[in-house]
C-alpha cells in the first residue's frame, strides 16, 4: 500500500503480511491522536478481541508531535514525543489484538488545513480493509483536529463507489461526551464486561497520563456515568456504556451537509429542553 508520508507506518501485531492483515478488518476506527481510539472505540475493540471472524484496525492520522509533556517526558523534544506516542499505540494494538494499526503521521496543522492527502490515504486504507463499520470522532466534538479528522473520514468514504462503502459510520466520544443527545438519538455501546482490558488499553498511554490528565480513569468513569444516567429498557442492566452518534446518513447521501446533519441533533436537544420547560412553566 502506498501512503503519502514516507514515515507512515502499518504495524501488524501478529506479523501477517500487511495486505492480508488489513483485508480481514471488519471494524475500523480513525482517530486524530494516539490514545483517542482506545477512549472512543472500546466497543469494537472488545467485540473483535479473540474472535476469528471479526478484526479491528486502528488508524491514527496525526504524528503526536504536539502533545503536552511532563514528568519523565518533560525534556522530550517533538520527535521523541512522536516516537513514544507511536510506541504506546503499538502496545495498545498488541494488547487489543488489532488486525493492524496504521499511523499516517501528518502534522496536526495539515489535517486542519485543506490538504487532500490524508483523505487519499484514508481512501486507500478503506479500499484495502473494506470494513463493515467505521468509527471516528463525532461532529460535535470540541477539539478542532478531531472534527477535521471526522470530515476527512466522510470525504474518504464518499470518494469510494457506493458498493465499496462501509455499512455504518459512527461518531464517538472523546473531547465531549454524547450524553446531550436525546435518548432516541443515542447509539449505546455496552462496555459492562472486561473492565480489566479496557483499563489496560487506556493505561499504556503513559506519556499522556503522566502530565496529570487521568484519561484512563476519566474514560472509564464516563462509561459508568453514561450507564447510570441513561434510561432505556433494553440496556438497563449495563454498568458501563459508551455513546455513539449514527452518522451513516452522511455516507449514504453525498449531498447531505455535515453541518446541517449535526444541527438536526442539536435542534432535537433544543426542542426537548424547550418542551419540558413549556410543560412545567
Ligand atoms: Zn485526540
Amino acid at each position: 500500500m502506498k501512503l503519502h508520508r514516507v514515515t507512515a507506518e502499518i504495524f501488524v501485531p501478529d506479523g501477517l503480511p500487511t495486505e492480508a492483515a488489513l483485508a480481514r478488518t471488519t471494524d475500523l476506527a480513525v482517530s486524530a491522536h494516539q490514545d483517542d481510539i482506545e477512549i472512543m472505540a472500546a466497543s469494537p475493540i472488545l467485540e473483535c478481541f479473540q474472535r476469528m471472524e471479526r478484526w479491528f484496525t486502528g488508524v491514527v492520522v496525526t504524528d503526536g508531535r504536539g502533545s503536552p509533556r511532563n514528568g519523565i517526558y518533560a525534556q522530550y523534544d517533538d520527535e521523541q514525543m512522536r516516537l513514544v506516542s507511536f510506541k504506546e499505540q503499538r502496545k495498545a494494538a498488541s494488547l487489543g489484538e488489532y488486525a493492524a494499526q496504521v499511523m499516517l503521521d501528518y502534522p496536526s496543522r495539515e489535517v486542519k488545513g485543506g490538504s487532500s492527502l490524508p483523505v487519499e490515504d484514508l481512501a486507500e486504507i478503506l479500499k484495502a480493509a473494506s470494513p463493515q463499520a467505521v468509527y471516528t470522532h463525532n461532529l460535535a466534538d470540541k477539539h478542532d483536529t478531531h472534527v477535521a479528522v471526522a470530515l476527512k473520514v466522510i470525504a474518504a468514504i464518499r470518494s469510494l463507489p457506493r458498493p465499496a462503502r462501509p455499512q455504518k459510520l459512527f461518531g464517538c466520544e472523546v473531547w465531549r461526551g454524547l450524553d446531550w443527545l436525546v435518548d432516541t438519538d443515542k447509539v449505546a455501546f455496552d462496555l459492562s464486561r472486561q473492565g480489566n482490558l479496557q483499563a489496560a488499553l487506556l493505561g499504556v498511554f503513559d506519556s499522556q497520563i503522566s502530565g496529570g490528565k487521568r484519561y484512563d480513569q476519566a474514560s472509564l468513569a464516563r462509561r459508568q456515568a453514561n450507564a447510570t444516567y441513561f434510561e432505556s429498557h433494553g440496556v438497563d442492566t449495563a454498568t458501563s456504556l459508551s455513546f455513539g452518534l449514527d452518522m451513516t446518513a452522511l455516507i449514504l447521501e453525498d449531498a447531505q451537509d455535515p453541518l446541517a446533519f449535526i444541527q438536526e441533533y442539536i435542534q432535537r436537544f433544543n426542542q426537548e429542553v424547550t418542551d419540558r420547560l413549556h410543560r412545567l412553566s
